[in-house]
């Protein structure tokens, strides 16, 4: 029971304490990275349940990824009792945006099983409608319309702002993609969070149900909300503005996918009597660490004025240590970390190696696995992209939603079954003309006209595949009208995997290694829809709805938690290492200065040139700031580009953080990377 919870106040300042126990309006936490911000949060959380009589059912906490909503799922755990925090909601924007969307579904115009379209197959409707093959034309084109849905944008609107001829053409397929989502009874990612906030907007009736239900409101990561989101919160919760926001605006790092600072402004025009609380003290990093993430940051100008000290020590000096090249970086950090956690018999989890972008981290991942060092990769490309799952997932969400066209182009090609790309077009044409479903059009009797019977045989055969799936996951009401019945997840998936020779398939198509390698990812995807099964108590159904939600860090958390991380800066947001790697640090590479888009103008290039060096220092601030008890900053002095070695210079970034270049502090001094490691392996050899 509560008796045995730590007490409330222990562990926060006076000011952390204010903003726990304000509950008098809108509240806003504004400071730098590792004052507290986030324990404010889980603390309120504890503090609204267990002092203040709120029903877990009527909180919910919001943040900005999966991980961070499981993260702070487990620091709540630890002030608050299981019971009491059954019904909480912690969870993702988007998450929430689901939530409401299937419970509103009728009220938006959509049925309840609508399906939720991944970035890439979204790019299929961009593509049916700009006549382009251009990949790169059609992801700026979705981008852009992207961008305008998180600005609550409208088509009509996007037609009079889009000035450029890549946003005309954006704009002129804005309309028809909204309108193709719907034919699919799909929405693409934005959406979750633009369809409840239009819901809510004109709905009267829908906006009290939800603003009764959630009768406050925690935001982590504020400064990283967008003009959706924003007004997502603010129609939630209402007149009655109780809310607690925390954040910092030197931590935006989402402007690229339309996030604005200014919301954290705006908070304070909208809401007068807003209380702004300031956190000062980090608990988080030793002193030299701060130090240098506050020199860093003293180089952008400043929103909010903001003091950050800490009382952990100076410890140990930050290394920026130079390296012949990617290959060497990678060795030398792997066998640092190997041989730093052998020497403190720590655990690997203590180690995170961050970069900037997600082509680094291959030969990081090699260099860790020569040495056998347990690793995990979080945002890179998440598991649910690759294409091993999304072909198993296009079976399932047809199961789901036999609307999802998409998905059944997927899977009736995937693995082949002798329907052909001429087969498909008449298909769909049959289907436009009739304005139904492809999967609904191919049981019509009127194909019968157009396709041959060798052609129609194997389509009819899958799709009856699909139906008897359908009524073993207790859809099938509506075909067969026998009464709904659902059978549990597990035996309908091995089934499914069976009867569609997925094994078979990828031994055909790839070499022996690169056939494992995906086999087992599909085992890994199976297994693990199998014990969400179990443990939420999910039907098939209910599980392929969510999926597209959900990243691979959690499967990978539940698993083994003992490994050194592997990240992006934009991952690490709100996370601490006590040992962080931070490496790539590189003119061109942090900051990532990709090729200068603005023509014409040279002074709003010059702007948005700068724009875009301050969003880059932020992601270095992020990245100095998540370490806790040592920095390794690394860098390259050359690194491949195609069959050549570019030279490269060391970030301006190591000048502002007030460091040399070169500044080794060497555990190992005067050996070479390579004896190094060779003695290091011979050490581990030895170890067993
Ligand atoms: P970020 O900006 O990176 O998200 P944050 O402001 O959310 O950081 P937290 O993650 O909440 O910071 O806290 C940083 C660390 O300091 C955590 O390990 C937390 O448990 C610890 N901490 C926070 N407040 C206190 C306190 N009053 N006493 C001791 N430790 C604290
Ligand atoms: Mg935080």
């Amino acid at each position: 029971g509560v008796a045995e919870l730590p007490p409330l106040d222990a562990g926060m300042n006076p000011a952390q304490r204010e903003a726990v126990r304000y509950l008098d309006g809108p509240c806003l936490v504004l400071a730098g990275a590792g004052s507290g911000k986030t324990r404010v949060i889980t603390q309120k959380i504890a503090y609204l349940l267990r002092d203040c009589g709120y029903a877990a059912r009527n909180v919910a906490a919001l943040t900005f990824t999966n991980k961070a909503a499981k993260e702070m799922a487990e620091r709540v755990k630890a002030v608050a009792s299981a019971s009491a925090i059954k019904g909480l909601t912690i969870s993702t924007f988007h998450s929430l945006g689901v939530r409401m969307l299937r419970e509103e579904a009728r009220n938006v115009g959509l049925k309840p099983q609508f399906s939720i379209l991944a970035a890439d197959d979204a790019l299929g409707i961009v593509q049916d409608l700009i006549a382009t093959t251009d990949k790169g034309r059609l992801r700026a084109v979705q981008h852009t319309i992207s961008l305008w849905k998180n600005a609550l944008v409208e088509p009509e609107a996007a037609e009079r702002l889009a000035a450029t001829e890549g946003e005309r053409e954006a704009a002129r397929a804005y309309r028809s993609y909204n309108a193709t989502l719907r034919a699919y009874q799909s929405v693409d990612f934005d959406d979750l969070i633009r369809l409840p906030a239009q819901l809510l907007e004109r709905d009267a009736e829908a906006r009290e149900r939800w603003q009764s239900r959630l009768r406050y409101l925690l935001v982590d990561e504020y400064q990283d909300t967008n003009a959706c989101q924003y007004r997502l919160v603010q129609l939630l919760t209402g007149p009655r503005a109780m809310f607690t926001a925390v954040g910092d605006d030197d931590q935006a790092i989402y402007a690229w996918r339309g996030a604005t600072i200014e919301n954290l402004a705006r908070l304070t025009t909208d809401y007068p009597q807003l209380k702004v609380i300031k956190l000062e003290q980090n608990y988080r990093s030793a002193q030299c660490i701060l130090h240098a993430a506050n020199s860093v940051i003293a180089n952008n100008p400043k929103l909010f004025e903001k003091k950050l000290w800490s009382d952990l020590g100076a410890g140990d000096p930050i290394a920026v240590v130079p390296m012949d090249d990617d290959e060497a970086e990678a060795e030398s950090v792997a066998m640092r970390i190997s041989a730093a956690r052998f020497e403190r018999q720590g655990h690997w989890r203590d180690y995170a190696i961050l970069y900037r972008s997600n082509h680094q981290a291959r030969v990081f991942e090699q260099a860790l696995r020569n040495l056998k060092i347990p690793y995990m990769v979080s945002g890179g490309q998440s598991f649910f992209d690759k294409a091993e799952v999304r072909d198993v997932l296009a079976y399932l969400r047809l199961v789901a939603n036999d609307d999802d066209d998409p998905a059944f182009i997927r899977a009736v090609t995937t693995p082949k079954r002798g329907v052909g790309q001429a087969t498909l077009e008449q298909l769909g044409t049959y289907a436009g003309e009739r304005q139904v479903s492809l999967f609904a059009a191919l049981f019509e009797a009127g194909l019968e006209q157009r396709l041959a019977a060798r052609q129609l045989g194997p389509l009819r055969e899958f799709g009856q595949f699909i139906q008897r799936m359908q009524w073993r996951a207790g859809r099938g009401a509506a075909h067969a009208g026998a009464v709904t019945s659902s059978e549990p997840a597990g035996p309908i998936l091995d089934d499914l995997l069976q009867a569609i020779g997925y094994e078979r398939y990828l031994y055909d198509t790839f070499d022996e290694r690169g056939a494992q390698t995906r086999w087992q990812t599909v085992l890994d995807l199976v297994g693990w829809l199998k014990r969400k099964a179990e443990e939420d108590g999910m039907s098939l159904i209910d599980l392929v709805q969510h999926v597209a939600l959900i990243t691979m860090l959690e499967k990978n958390d539940d698993e083994d938690p003992d490994l050194v991380r592997l990240s992006t800066l934009h991952a690490s947001k709100g996370l601490e290492y006590p040992h962080v790697f931070l490496v790539g640090v590189e003119e061109g590479l942090l900051p990532h200065l990709g090729k200068d888009d603005e023509e014409g103008d040279p002074a709003k290039a010059a702007e948005s040139f700068e724009a875009r060096i301050q969003e880059e220092r932020r992601l270095m601030y992020v990245g100095i700031t998540r370490a806790q008890r040592s920095l390794h900053v690394t860098w390259c002095k050359k690194r491949r580009r195609g069959r050549e070695d570019v030279p490269r210079e060391p970030s301006r970034f190591i000048k502002e953080m007030g460091l040399a270049a070169d500044a080794p502090a060497d555990a190992m001094p005067g050996l070479s990377a390579r004896e190094r490691l060779g003695r290091l392996k011979a050490l581990l050899g030895k170890g067993g």
